[in-house]
Order: C-alpha cells, then sequence, then structure tokens
C-alpha cells in the first residue's frame, strides 16, 4: 500500500500524465515525453527568467515608498539574480542537441525549481501587500495575476509544475485577502479562484493533448524504422545507425565494422515451401541472429533476405569476425517451419571502417563485394573486404554493360556437344552451350555471364536469341539428331517464353520432339510460379525436357514426379569421382536403376576417360556426354562429326 503510494507520488512528481487520468505510457515513452516537455519549457527559458527579472525590478521600484523597501530590494536582488542565472544556465544546455529520453530525477529538479520560483512570488502578497500604497497594491496584483498566467503558459505541458508554481502564489494572495475583510477583496478572491480553475484546466487539457500528440509521432517514427514483419529495424534505421557511427568516427575516430548477411538458398525455400513459409523463416532467422549479437546492437534486416549490423566501438577486427561466426552458427539447427525441418545458412561479408572506407555508399559498396565473394565461395563462408573485391565488382559492373550489347553487336554464339548412345554407338543429339566473344576479353565462359544475365534480366533477351540459333541450326542436321538447350529458372517467370519456343520451332520448320529443354532442379520448386505450366505446355507440344546437373541441387526424387522427363543427366561431378569414392560409384549406379524402373533415360555428363566411359557401360547407362566423346564444337565442326565414320570406330564396343 505504501510503496503503492510513493510510487503514485513519484509517477506525479516526474509529470506523469497517467497520474492525473492522461494516457498511460511506458517508461521509455514516457522519457521521450517527458524530454519534449522539457524541450518546450527550455525553449521559454530565457523569456521567462527575463519576465522574473523585470517584474522583480517592477516590484522593486513600485515599493520605493513602502516601509519595506529594504526588504522589498533584498527579495528583488535575489530574485533577478536567480533568474539571470537560471536562464543562462538552461540557455546553454539547450544548445545540445535534443535528448530522446529524459529521466524522472531531471523532471524532479523542474518541479522543485519551479515551486523554490512560485514560493518566491507567494511571499510577495504575503510580506509587501499590508503596507504597500494603494498604487503598490495594485501592481502587487497584477504582477501576482501574471505570474500565474505567465507560470501556466510557461508549464502548459507538465501540470504539475504548473502546479507547483502556481499554488504558492494562490497561497500567498490566499493569506494576503483573508487578513482584510474587505468586500472588494473577498471579489478578487473570487476573481483568482476563477482564473486559476480556468487556467489549471487549461494546463490539462494542452498537457494531454500533447502528450498523446508525442506518443502518435514515437508511434509513427517507430513504424517508418521498424521492418514489419521480423520487428527488426529497418534499412532507414541502419541508414541512420550507419550515419551516426560514421559521425563518431569523424569526432573521436571511433572505429566500427560493418557486417553484411545475405541468406543461401532463400529463395529456393521461398518458391519450395510458399510465401508464409518464407515468412516464417524469416522471422525465425531474425530472432535467431539478434540473439547473436552484443546487447546494445541490433541486426536490422535491410532487404528480402538480407541483414546487417553496424558494430560500433570495434575494438579488435576479431571481434567482428566473431559475432559473424556466430551468425553463421545460429543456422546449425534446422528450422521449425509449419512442421518441416529447414536447413538455413547465411554468408557474410565484413567491412572495418575507416580502413575500407569512410563513407555510407563506400562502406555498403565493399560490404557487398565481400559478400559476392562469400556467396560464390559457398553456404556458411565469411569474408572480409579486401582490395581485390573492389576490383572485381567493378568488373562486374563492366561486364554488365558490356553484356547488355553483346546480341546486338552479335558476339554470342553457340557451340554444340554431342551425346553418345552406348546403346547402338551412335551420336543421338547435341547440347548448345552458350559462348560469348569479348572484344577486349576474349572468351567469357557461360558461368561468368550467365548468372550476370540472370540478375540483371537480359537472360531474357539472351535465352531468346540461344532458342533461335539452336532451332535454326538444327534445321541443318539429320531428322534423328536431337538438340538440347539449357534454360535458366528466370526465363520461366516470363509466360512469353512459350511463345518464343513455339515461333522459333516455326520458323526452322523442325518438329518439336527434336527439341530438349533441360532445366535444373530449381526450376521445379517453384509452387506459384509458371514454370511447371510452361514446361507441361511444351511436352504436350512434343518437346522433352532433361533434369540436368542431377544431385547437386535438393537432389529430392519426388522432382521426378513432378513432370514426366525424358531425361536425367547425372551431374559430371559424380563421374569425375565415381572410380575413386565408391559412394558416388553407388548414387550413380542407383540412379541409373532407378531411372530405368521410371522409364527415364539416363545420360552422364563429363565423360573424360576410357575407363569412365567402360564402367557406365557395364552398368547401362544410356547415353555419355564429355570431352572423351567430344569437346563442345562450332555448328559446321557438328557436320565435321555427324559425317565422320570414325567416332563410330573409337566408341564401338
Ligand atoms: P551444363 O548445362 O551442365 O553444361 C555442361 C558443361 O560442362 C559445359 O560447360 C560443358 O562445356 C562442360 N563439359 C562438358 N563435358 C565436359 C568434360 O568432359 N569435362 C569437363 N570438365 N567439363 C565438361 P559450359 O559450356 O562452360 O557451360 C556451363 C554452364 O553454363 C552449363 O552447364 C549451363 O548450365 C550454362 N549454360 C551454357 N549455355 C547456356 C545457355 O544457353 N543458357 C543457359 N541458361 N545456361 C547455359
Ligand atoms: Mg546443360
Ligand atoms: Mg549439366
Amino acid at each position: 500500500m505504501r510503496t503503492q503510494l510513493t510510487h503514485h507520488v513519484a509517477r506525479l512528481f516526474a509529470g506523469d500524465l497517467s497520474a492525473f487520468g492522461g494516457p498511460a505510457t511506458d517508461e521509455a515513452v514516457a522519457g521521450h515525453i517527458r524530454a519534449e516537455q522539457m524541450s518546450l519549457v527550455l525553449g521559454y527559458s530565457v523569456g521567462i527568467m527575463l519576465a522574473n527579472a523585470c517584474n522583480a525590478s517592477v516590484l522593486a521600484i513600485a515599493l520605493w515608498q513602502s516601509p519595506d523597501r529594504i526588504l522589498a530590494l533584498i527579495w528583488a536582488v535575489v530574485v533577478a539574480g536567480a533568474a539571470i542565472v537560471f536562464g543562462l544556465q538552461s540557455h546553454a544546455s539547450r544548445r545540445i542537441t535534443k535528448p530522446q529520453f529524459v529521466s524522472r530525477r531531471a523532471m524532479h529538479r523542474l518541479v522543485r525549481n519551479a515551486f523554490v520560483l512560485g514560493a518566491a512570488w507567494g511571499i510577495v502578497p504575503v510580506a509587501f501587500f499590508a503596507d504597500a500604497s494603494t498604487g503598490g497594491q495594485l501592481v502587487i496584483t497584477c504582477l501576482c495575476s501574471g505570474m500565474l498566467a505567465g507560470g501556466a503558459l510557461a508549464f502548459a505541458t507538465i501540470p504539475i509544475a504548473a502546479i507547483a508554481f502556481t499554488a504558492p502564489i494562490f497561497v500567498g494572495i490566499a493569506i494576503c485577502l483573508s487578513r482584510n475583510g474587505d468586500l472588494a477583496f473577498l471579489l478578487i478572491a473570487f476573481l483568482v479562484v476563477v482564473y486559476g480553475s480556468v487556467l489549471l484546466r487549461g494546463v490539462f487539457v494542452n498537457s494531454f493533448g500533447f502528450a498523446r500528440r508525442v506518443m502518435r509521432q514515437i508511434e509513427a517514427e517507430r513504424t517508418v524504422r521498424q521492418d514489419p514483419l521480423t520487428l527488426l529495424p529497418n534499412r532507414i534505421a541502419f541508414n541512420e545507425t550507419l550515419d551516426g557511427t560514421l559521425k563518431r568516427l569523424a569526432l573521436s575516430g571511433e572505429e566500427f565494422a560493418v557486417l553484411l548477411l545475405d541468406l543461401d538458398r532463400f529463395k529456393e525455400v521461398n518458391d519450395r515451401f510458399g510465401h508464409p513459409a518464407g515468412d516464417q523463416f524469416l522471422v525465425q532467422v531474425a530472432s535467431r541472429l539478434q540473439r547473436c549479437t552484443r546487447a546494445a546492437e541490433h541486426v536490422a534486416r535491410i532487404g528480402g533476405d538480407e541483414f546487417a549490423l553496424v558494430m560500433a566501438n570495434l575494438a579488435r577486427p576479431e571481434d567482428a569476425l566473431e559475432i559473424a561466426e556466430r551468425f553463421v552458427a545460429s543456422f546449425s539447427e534446422p528450422l521449425l517451419i509449419e512442421g518441416c525441418e529447414i536447413v538455413g545458412a547465411t554468408s557474410v561479408g565484413i567491412v572495418l571502417a575507416p580502413r575500407d572506407g569512410n563513407t555510407p555508399l563506400d562502406i555498403m559498396k565493399n560490404a557487398d563485394a565481400a559478400l559476392y565473394r562469400a556467396k560464390k565461395a559457398g553456404p556458411g563462408t565469411i569474408c572480409f573486404f579486401e582490395e581485390e573485391d573492389d576490383k572485381a565488382s567493378r568488373d562486374r559492373k563492366a561486364l554488365q554493360t558490356d553484356l547488355a550489347g553483346a546480341v546486338a553487336r552479335d558476339e554470342l554464339f553457340l557451340v554444340f556437344q554431342p551425346f553418345l548412345d552406348l546403346g547402338n554407338n551412335r551420336i543421338t543429339g547435341f547440347e548448345a552451350l552458350l559462348r560469348w566473344q569479348h572484344p577486349l576479353r576474349g572468351l567469357v565462359p557461360p558461368s561468368e555471364f550467365i548468372p550476370i544475365a540472370e540478375e540483371t534480366g537480359l537472360i531474357h533477351e539472351i535465352g531468346e536469341w540461344v532458342i533461335r540459333r539452336a532451332c535454326a541450326t538444327l534445321a541443318d542436321w539429320p531428322e534423328d539428331i536431337r538438340v538440347a538447350v539449357n534454360f535458366s529458372a528466370a526465363q520461366f517467370h516470363n509466360a512469353s517464353i512459350l511463345q518464343t519456343i513455339v515461333q522459333a520451332l516455326a520458323d526452322a520448320k523442325v518438329a518439336p520432339h527434336r527439341l530438349e529443354i533441360e532445366i535444373t532442379e530449381s526450376m521445379l520448386l517453384s509452387k506459384y510460379g509458371s514454370a511447371a505450366s510452361i514446361l507441361n505446355a511444351l511436352l504436350e507440344l512434343g518437346a522433352t525436357v532433361a533434369l540436368d546437373d542431377f544431385g547437386t541441387g535438393f537432389s529430392s526424387l519426388t522432382y521426378l514426379r513432378k513432370l514426366p522427363f525424358s531425361r536425367i543427366k547425372i551431374d559430371q561431378s559424380f563421374i569425375r569421382d565415381m572410380l575413386v569414392q565408391p559412394d558416388c560409384a553407388a548414387i550413380v549406379k542407383s540412379v541409373i536403376s532407378l531411372a530405368r524402373d521410371l522409364d527415364i533415360d539416363v545420360v552422364a555428363e563429363g565423360v573424360e576417360t576410357a575407363d569412365q566411359l567402360e564402367y557406365l557401360r557395364q552398368i547401362n547407362c544410356d547415353e555419355v556426354q564429355g570431352y572423351l566423346i567430344g569437346r563442345p564444337v562450332s555448328a559446321d565442326g557438328v557436320q565435321v562429326l555427324l559425317n565422320s565414320k570414325k567416332l563410330r570406330a573409337i566408341f564401338a564396343a
């Protein structure tokens, strides 16, 4: 009971409006409201104190003829002096940036000061009114009412301070008037009570409205800076933190690190399990990441699956590495989403300021470059920024620009790599592989420019060119030879791809069954995408579909049920190792027997040695592809290869 009472009193004196029936707030918000209240009062402070000093002098002059003049003079000097000192002090403290939080204790001090000043004025009617001349009494009356109104105005947002200031003046007036039985004084007393209650009522209404406005503003600022999904700070908040930290770097040389995170394979999770599950995934990841940081620092979500952290006041770069390692380790346990265990991972790029940059632009650009290298190295990699990254990222930009004009400048061409059927030792077709002859760099490998084309959307234009060229070349080949064309997942996000393929086949006048579409598993993941429906339409048309690089992705056998594939292409990494690693051989063997049961053909990619070929023959692989059979060759080379009898001789059993 007692503690409750003290608590209430403490709130009351801290200006907490809920003590007066105003809006209830938690301490953080209350502190923010106090900061706003305080800043308003400090804004008036010079004016208030000047008015006090001025009024005190006026009183001293008015009472010059009265017997109390020495006392009045001392009073006036003390009040005016104190007012000037207070005024200068608060003016000085206002120049420092406005705080976001003001403690209860600071508010208690303000209320106490208001009371002391109010009490000084409350003394005036008690001490000087009775012996003053009529003129003096008039001046005292005016000054006291003026102080009441001025105090209410100055403390209009802090009722407790307004009360602390005005109450002693009211009491002083009451004592002074009660000593005298005059009817006029009673009327004045009545007026003072009416004024006072009107003023206080005004103060309450105003302060409640003020507090609500501040709360709305806090809420609005919070939502602007918060990611609604994960409730982490968003990009805006992150940029502000980065700016603030850069300012401290400039002022005091305080070093810091920025960690940039990108979730590995988040897109696949999203596509495979759907967006609601993807959202859940992000929420859980966010809370895991947040648990890894130092207490006062917050991970921000700055993009779809990108997170970032500013580590201020960095003593050693190892501290940044330690947090990055914690981020990576936080994925060691799978996440449980809608009853499924999903394995996540993150890559991290780290920049150190000022070493790697001292502007937001440089820092983020370099963090991006470090992250890019980390991502390339595989899930869960951490990379500090290095000068090389900067060069690499500029290089990438340049390549991007050049690629945009590559189709128009006719720098792209196709090469074709044969498939050999092991059953009858016959070439059954060719895979079209894209090449880019860069005017300065020479031949750029597809592993370098296809990802850029996918990122920039150029893949649509390039892919269209590939399918047209592949079909046109196919028209010159014998009827029983097929062409296989690689497609990126991104190409299937654009439904017009179907029309493009149909048109390319029609223009080249080739039968659709001679075209094979090579896709990777990741393309089948999309629950919402149009990939499956486009592929089905192509199958209906008579084209065939092969599953490329089998074994490198999620490798779920359930994909084999999603579409009537004609072929599985076992990734070259398995073929390379199958004769040295028994588990690779086991995988290759079982994929072949599984495919046989499902009535799907198998192509072994990357066959380089005669031993590999022999082994594949033994385990009844249908077709092989690789440098041993033939490297990718130009369209002219295809004709030579098809005409050569030599090939048959070499691979005949
Ligand atoms: P992929 O579809 O798996 O193509 C097979 C890759 O393995 C080709 O590399 C080929 O030259 C290489 N290769 C073939 N036989 C051997 C061998 O015996 N040993 C070794 N070490 N490698 C062999 P390439 O031409 O550099 O293409 C790389 C990847 O780029 C392709 O992998 C494919 O995913 C992509 N790509 C190529 N052309 C296109 C295209 O037109 N469109 C799209 N979207 N992607 C393409
Ligand atoms: Mg391929
Ligand atoms: Mg492949």
